[in-house]
């Protein structure tokens, strides 16, 4: 009797779970392409395939003018705030690394020592979500509806588990070590039996090894010149050129080597595949989330820079993977069951060197002389070294300065010698940040701080800047990303299922998870500050 009152009630609370949510799609898809710039919408569109990229740009919203609102525009933060709703300051991911004072050195931003790997011995399943302080959209399913399944894949760590929050059925990410998906014992103690049979019909073998070449006719891309000096060669290789092929190098370095080679995003694309069909996403009426991160882009668009044949490349390829997901998504899912939203983490400015070369603004901050030069110039002042560390443009005083009779006066003094260096556009102070002032490049310097997190100077470079330890001839080719420079800040932000047009609306990265809690038809997660993106959300009724 009990259990069969118990069967009656589960029957009546799950039906109602589904007619709450009714009108929400069965299955949210969230894809962030890691350094995508807006512009390669455009720049790739007439080689794109019909229903790669530009089914969600032809047939979906695309979000034309949205741009990240803080500082630094780094992978971890990235991440983060798209599936926060909220910037740096709220959830607390203030780079992809930063000092944190209890443990004495530089953390990543999803490290975590209390947890093991599952499936391999290496450190790098030893990750959680446990240093991010807001909740995600995922969580705020999940807390909702506790029979929704998220998971998140990714090639990074930070990629699959900042996205999938605090309480996924699974976040998946690669081993540099063994070329396997792995996780952690944060998520579960077993793999599900659909990992399983994923690795027996798709090792990392069956993958390395390929060939990589031009996927297209060398005069359709928009690159020429392939052996450019502005790019490093991937593998120690001589020259920066196709074909790439790692297969006489050893295995270790053969799996490395892999995630800066696009078969990196179809061996991701089989397992996203294989992860929804195996945990039944999509299947009932409750929503459920998937999130992909395809990393690969910014692994090679650190090496070569946007203007590469390889990026393009890169490209044309990921665009036959979307190819092949979104119609693995209609199989599975059935068109008009899922909404994709597709946006990217940051993107990259064009290599420096190669800006100056062409009469741009632009150039590169030698942070190890400048440095020392500050170090002396304290020890001058005031007979101590006060500085401890700086990494990512913020400078950290030791322990025993931040609460000091002179802290003060050595913050002034240190900010007032980094105004000094021609590199350095603004530098603020850490109590000029614990408020959000009106000046956008103090503002977004402040959106990005976190009081015990971020060091008690930071500064901002000149547009076209990046900051490099030492002028060597490799520092100046290849790139990166980090400032709030509209090359680093405008994304991607297209929305498919809902509707399609072209929105010229200016929206701020953290508004796309603010409309997609609509699409879901939940609660605004805890610290959530985006507004939504109304054009996709307004509907007659
Ligand atoms: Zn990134
Ligand atoms: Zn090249
Ligand atoms: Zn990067």
């Amino acid at each position: 009797m009990k259990s069969f009152i118990l069967l009656v009630f589960g029957l009546v609370l799950s039906s109602n779970l589904s007619f709450s949510q009714k009108k929400a799609p069965k299955l949210l898809v969230g894809i962030i392409v890691d350094q995508m710039s807006y512009d390669y919408l455009y720049r790739y569109y007439s080689n794109f395939g019909k229903n790669g990229f530009k089914r969600l740009m032809d047939q979906g919203y695309n979000f034309r003018n949205v741009t990240y609102n803080y500082v630094p525009t780094y992978t971890g933060p990235g991440h983060a705030s798209v599936y926060t709703g909220t910037t740096p300051s709220n959830h607390g991911i203030v780079a992809n690394d930063w000092y944190q004072r209890e443990y004495g050195r530089f953390v990543n931003c999803v490290e975590d020592t209390t947890v093991s790997a599952i499936g391999t011995a290496s450190s790098s399943g030893r990750c959680s979500p446990h240093f991010l302080r807001a909740n995600t959209i995922t969580d705020q399913l999940k807390l909702t509806y506790p029979n929704a399944k998220v998971v998140g894949v990714s090639i990074k760590d930070r990629g699959a588990i900042l996205p999938s929050g605090h309480m996924p059925d699974g976040a998946y990410w690669y081993d540099y070590s063994t070329g396997n998906f792995i996780t952690s014992t944060y998520y579960s103690n077993v793999y599900p039996g659909w990992y399983g049979s994923f690795i027996t019909a798709n090792p990392i073998s069956k993958y390395l090894g390929q060939t990589w070449e031009l996927s297209k006719d060398s005069t359709l891309y928009t690159v020429r010149n392939d052996n450019s000096k502005y790019e490093l060669p991937l593998g120690g290789k001589e020259l920066p050129v196709f074909p790439y092929n790692f297969s006489d190098k050893s295995q270790a370095e053969q799996v490395g080597l892999f995630t800066a080679t696009p078969f990196a995003n179809t061996y991701l694309t089989d397992f996203a595949i294989t992860a929804m069909k195996g945990e039944n996403m999509g299947d009932d009426l409750t929503t459920d989330f998937l999130t992909i991160s395809y990393s690969t882009p910014d692994i090679v668009g650190h090496e070569y820079g946007p203007y590469s044949l390889e990026i393009e490349d890169v490209y044309y390829r990921l665009d036959e993977e979307l190819n092949k997901l979104f119609l693995a998504l209609d199989k599975e899912v059935g068109k008009g069951n899922y909404v994709v939203m597709l946006s990217a983490d940051h993107a990259v400015v064009p290599v420096p060197q190669y800006l100056t070369d062409h009469k741009l603004p632009g150039g590169y901050l030698f942070k190890d002389a400048r440095l020392e030069e500050l170090k002396a110039l304290c020890m001058e002042e005031f007979q101590v070294d006060p500085i401890l560390t700086v990494g990512n443009n913020n400078v950290y005083l030791k322990e025993e300065f931040l609460n000091h009779e002179s802290t003060e006066a050595i913050i002034a003094f240190i900010q007032k010698e980094i105004e000094k260096w021609p590199e350095v556009k603004a530098v603020y102070s850490r109590d000029q940040l614990k408020s959000i002032p009106a000046n956008n490049w103090q503002e977004m310097t402040a959106q990005g701080y976190d009081r015990e997190r971020s060091g008690e100077i930071i500064y901002i470079l000149q547009p076209g800047y990046l900051s490099k330890s030492e002028d060597t001839e490799e520092s100046r080719k290849g790139t990166s990303h980090g400032s709030s420079f509209n090359y680093d800040t405008q994304v991607p932000a297209l929305i498919y299922g809902l509707g399609k047009g072209d929105v010229y609306t200016p929206y701020e990265i953290i508004d796309l998870a603010a409309t997609l809690v609509h699409v879901m038809n939940i609660q605004r997660p805890n610290a959530m500050t985006g507004k939504p993106m109304v054009e996709a959300l307004v509907k007659s009724k």
